[in-house]
């Protein structure tokens, strides 16, 4: 019987097994994961992928890390069945385990429309994985034209992935901007121009009717208006979604996630969840939710790790906020940022202005902060986060953050802050940290140069 069992080596299942291995010592912990790879930064892949990141700092544990903790990791198998009644797990190599405490940490699995031709073909690619980006590279080789289709930010990062790497990328939006539940028209425009500077063709509002395949290789694809794109790889990314299929006839509680409250804690006792596959009961239902965060991932990993080791805690962070990058353009979506309709009330002061490539907005209901979109500078996001999480009226909020987040000198001043590229932390840096020194991401422990 093994005490603490952990399915997934993500980011979740890896803090849970290091949290228990420093709660307890004696207990034993296996971890089951279905890639056959030790944990490594996912956010990253794409940067390996362009080459800037080596295969070295993409990995965040060796061997010896699992030796050194006594943790058995089972690399390449899968957990097929959960039988709560025995307290075991049947995996996909025959193998039964039992548990004590289990805990599930599947992540999300990636959300890709089907297209006429794209089963004729092993050209149509998408990026979960560490073997996924591993093909990706080796499939570029050969690549001169490449295409990516999608409405999340995995098809950004594969956009620019790609291009990095060399590639003359067209990136298809289906729709009339990027992430269109997270942005107005105003703030895309800001960032589809860092695609454009780039040389990406970006095609909006239209999708792909068919591929045109022979031998088993692409040469292009028809769009639905009628144009042909010639390319030789397509990568589709419309996001992720929990990957919990093996589930379903587990008794646990499943919606559109694995049910937890905030102790991480699934209906059937010993069983826990964490990471990109939860839903939470207790999340904000008036606010759209974000899944899909490495960070969160991380401290839901954390919390479980510790409740299965007899603590009490909750994770109890405001979940509603998405941040990324687009070629080195941070991006920050808090609340209700993109409103459709007419009962909210939009601060923007002088944003956008022509001459700055930043975009800033406030979202108001009954002049309570419920939104918060920051494009280009996003210094203010954290503090936002806590008036949004906490429902403060504007005019009780600290008048000169709201002063800051307006005034167009303070955005064109040289700023003293850093978004880690693996978990996309707000830092603030001191002011002895000088251009050139590094800087550790409180959160996830990476080494970042500041620039
Ligand atoms: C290319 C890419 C870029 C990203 N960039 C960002 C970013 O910039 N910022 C950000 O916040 N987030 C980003 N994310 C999302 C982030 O990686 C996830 O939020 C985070 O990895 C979730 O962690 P997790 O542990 O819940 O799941 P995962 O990291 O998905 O890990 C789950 C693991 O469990 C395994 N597994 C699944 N089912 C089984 C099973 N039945 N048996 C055994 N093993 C199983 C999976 O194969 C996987 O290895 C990115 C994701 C991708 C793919």
């Amino acid at each position: 019987m093994v005490d603490y069992l952990i399915i997934g080596n993500g980011v979740a299942g890896q803090k849970a097994a290091e949290t228990i291995r420093q709660n307890d010592n004696d207990g034993s912990v296996a971890i089951v994961s279905n890639e056959d790879c030790y944990f490594y930064y996912r956010p990253q892949l794409p940067k390996f992928i362009a080459g800037k990141v080596k295969e070295r700092a993409l990995f965040a544990k060796t061997k010896s890390f699992y030796e050194g903790n006594n943790i058995d990791l089972k690399l390449g198998a899968k957990a097929k069945k959960i039988i709560p009644d025995k307290n075991q797990v049947e995996l996909d190599n025959g193998e039964t385990i039992e548990y004590g405490k289990l805990l599930l940490t599947p992540g999300g699995k990636l959300i890709s429309k089907n297209y006429p031709g794209s089963d004729k073909t092993d050209d149509v690619i998408g990026l979960k994985t560490f073997n996924d980006a591993n093909n990706i590279k080796e499939k570029l080789k050969d690549v001169k034209n490449a295409v990516v289709i999608g409405d999340s930010f995995l098809a950004t990062f594969l956009t620019e992935a790609f291009n990095e790497h060399g590639v003359s990328v067209t990136y298809i939006i289906r729709n009339d901007r990027l992430f269109p539940e997270l942005i107005d028209v105003d703030a895309s425009k800001l960032l589809e121009l860092r695609f454009q500077l780039k040389g990406i063709n970006l095609v909006k509002g239209t999708d792909i009717k068919d591929i045109s395949v022979r031998n088993g290789s692409v040469y292009g694809l028809n769009t639905t208006d009628g144009k042909f794109i010639d390319c030789q790889l397509i990568g589709i990314a419309d996001g992720l979604e929990p990957d919990i299929q093996f589930l379903t006839d587990s008794g646990i509680n499943l919606d559109e996630g694995i049910l937890v409250d905030g102790s991480m804690k699934t209906n059937v006792p010993n069983i826990f969840a964490a990471g990109d596959a939860t839903q939470l009961g207790t999340g904000d239902k008036s606010m759209p939710q974000i899944n899909v965060r490495w960070l969160k991932a991380w401290k839901q990993g954390i919390v479980a790790g510790r409740n299965m080791t007899g603590a009490n805690e909750n994770y109890d962070e405001f979940d509603c906020f998405a941040s990324t990058q687009i070629y080195g353009v941070d991006m920050v979506s808090i609340g209700i940022s993109n409103p459709t309709n007419g009962k909210y009330k939009i601060m923007r002061g002088d944003y956008p202005h022509p001459d700055i490539d930043v975009y800033k907005k406030l979202v108001l209901e009954d002049e309570t902060i419920v939104g918060a979109l920051l494009v280009g500078s996003v210094h203010e996001a954290t503090a936002l986060a806590k008036a949004i999480s906490g429902k403060k009226k504007v005019s009780e909020v600290d008048q000169t953050l709201i002063k800051q987040l307006f005034d167009l000198h303070y955005v064109t001043t040289p700023h003293r802050g850093v978004i880690c590229p693996v978990c996309k932390l707000q830092m603030s840096l001191g002011p002895n940290v000088k251009p050139g020194d590094t800087v550790t991401c409180p959160a996830c422990g990476i080494e970042i140069k500041v620039k």
